[in-house]
């Protein structure tokens, strides 16, 4: 067990008072992170400007930090899996899958960083303009607050850095209080290995409420980046209203199965995609709408992958769901359950606890939309079956959500595909493949609320910088 000092500037800083990390799988003590106030934000804060305040770093210098970055996770990728392990009971498998798609964020930011320019403006379009030049540069926005949730405690982590770095904004990150090694160590390794300079980003560690609160409110920090529940996300974007906010939030991700799709295919990637991670993914597949004709098929082939699936210890090779972040949050999705049992869902498999206390993989049929299961996000280790009759009446099913991030159809013919691209009302529509699908260079966002952004690095530090104009007369 370790006690972890938050890089703030050029020092390591611990508190006085510190907070306990504990494995959601068997609660074993991973470590303490000092306990923050806001006076510990205004430093960082402080810190952060001052480097905003002397200048970005070249962009050929940013670009090299950020491919030390990669080199660096790339090499340490064992070590942040069994540290994203052991803080957020990902299974070891998932956790690897985490450590490498966050070398690819570190990749993708340094392409980003060497390429960013503004725009030419076509001065002598108008007559006024003649005889004038003008572009647009792309400078860092100032301090970026970031905060972060629990379930990709290295990736989303990236996904905020790596942006900001090739913006050559300065960060103050505030990561979630259930995971916040994988955090520290990632700029720890920053700073000490990529030659990133001190206070380029500063870690402070403490409440959602106190510390998160505090970097909302703090007049000196120019945009917060968000990733988290719709309910904090909100709430942010409402008291930072002279600040710029990205908010990436939750889902209940759809997909549509057609009688003409690959429906075998389609049972295959959803006992992946609703389960990995015990469901604690803002994509993981939740409602899915079979066709009444392959329904009981489609039905029996999914639980069948889904008895499969090993459940236990997140260190294991073998296991593929583990424990929920907290007992409460798998006692509220057991209760979801048992609520929409009552109101007339079936259980076709799972709905209860194992041995050890891990809420088994389940698969609900006979679903309705009012059911919690459906109209909310799960954030937990269970799909919802519904069949339907009609391709339209399918797509707005899918449509009848507060959510928007990702939605899926399983179709061979590309004018219903079409159909569905224009119809589904998300950030992403995805063909032949499950709404959890994500690379870490697409534009990734939702609607409604799911959000109001999107990230991927080229889309992250648009973001982050503004267009500022120059025009020369002669
Ligand atoms: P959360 O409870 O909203 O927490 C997210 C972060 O916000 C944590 O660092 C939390 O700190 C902090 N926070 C809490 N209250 C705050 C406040 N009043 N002011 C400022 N910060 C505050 O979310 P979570 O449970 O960690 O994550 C699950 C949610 O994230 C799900 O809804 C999921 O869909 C969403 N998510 C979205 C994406 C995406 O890209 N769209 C990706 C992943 C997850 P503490 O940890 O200290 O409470």
């Amino acid at each position: 067990m370790v006690d972890h000092l938050l890089p703030i500037g050029s020092e390591r800083v611990s508190t006085g008072t510190w907070l306990d990390v504990r494995s959601p799988f068997d609660d074993t003590l991973l470590g303490r992170v000092p306990s923050c106030t806001a006076e510990h934000v205004d430093q960082a804060v402080a810190i952060a400007r001052s480097v905003h305040a002397a200048g970005p770093l070249p962009a050929w210098q940013r670009a090299e930090i950020l491919d030390r970055a990669a080199a660096a996770l790339a090499a340490r990728a064992e070590e942040f899996a069994l540290l994203i392990a052991g803080e957020a009971a990902k299974p070891i498998k998932t956790a690897r899958v985490e450590a490498q798609r966050a070398v690819s964020t570190f990749q993708f930011a340094a392409a980003t960083a060497r390429t960013l320019t503004g725009d030419m403006v076509p001065m002598d379009a108008s007559a006024a303009g003649v005889g004038k030049l003008a572009f647009t540069l792309r400078v860092p926005i100032g301090v970026v607050g970031a905060i972060s949730p629990f379930n990709f405690p290295l990736n989303l982590v990236a996904h905020k850095l790596a942006p900001a770095i090739a913006a050559g904004c300065p960060v103050v990150l505030k990561p979630a209080s259930q995971t916040p090694l994988s955090a520290i160590r990632l700029v720890e390794v920053l700073l000490d290995e990529c030659g990133l300079p001190p206070g380029h980003v500063n870690v402070v560690t403490g409440s959602g409420g106190v510390v998160g609160n505090a970097i909302v409110e703090h007049p000196d920090i120019a945009m917060i980046t968000f990733t988290g529940s719709p309910e904090v996300g909100w709430g942010i974007r409402a008291a930072a209203a002279r600040k710029k906010v990205g908010l990436e939030l939750g889902n209940n991700a759809p997909v549509i199965i057609e009688p003409t799709g690959d429906w075998r295919t389609a049972a295959a990637k959803i006992a992946v995609a609703g389960f990995s991670h015990a469901g604690q993914s803002c994509i993981s597949t939740q409602r899915i709408f079979v066709h009444r004709s392959i329904a009981d098929d489609f039905t029996a082939a999914l639980v069948e992958h889904v008895r499969a699936l090993r459940v236990g210890d997140p260190a294991d090779d073998t296991t593929d769901v583990s424990a929920l972040i907290s007992k409460s949050e798998r006692d509220r999705v057991h209760a979801w359950i048992d609520e929409a049992t009552a109101q007339g869902a079936s259980v076709a498999i799972g709905g209860s606890l194992d041995d050890l206390g891990v809420l088994r993989p389940t698969v609900l049929t006979d679903v309705t939309p009012e059911m919690k299961v459906c109209a909310l996000e799960v954030f937990g280790p269970l799909v919802a079956v519904a069949a339907y009759d009609d391709f339209d009446d399918a797509l707005r099913l899918a449509n009848e959500s507060r959510y928007g991030l990702q939605a899926a159809v399983f179709t061979e013919r590309i004018g219903d595909a079409l159909t569905a691209a224009r119809t589904l009302d998300f950030g992403g529509v995805l063909v032949n493949e499950v709404p959890t699908f994500r690379t870490d260079q697409q534009p990734y966002g939702g609607l409604r609320d799911s959000g109001n952004t999107r990230e991927g690095p080229a889309y992250a530090v648009r973001e982050m910088t503004e267009e500022r104009l120059v025009i020369i007369n002669g």
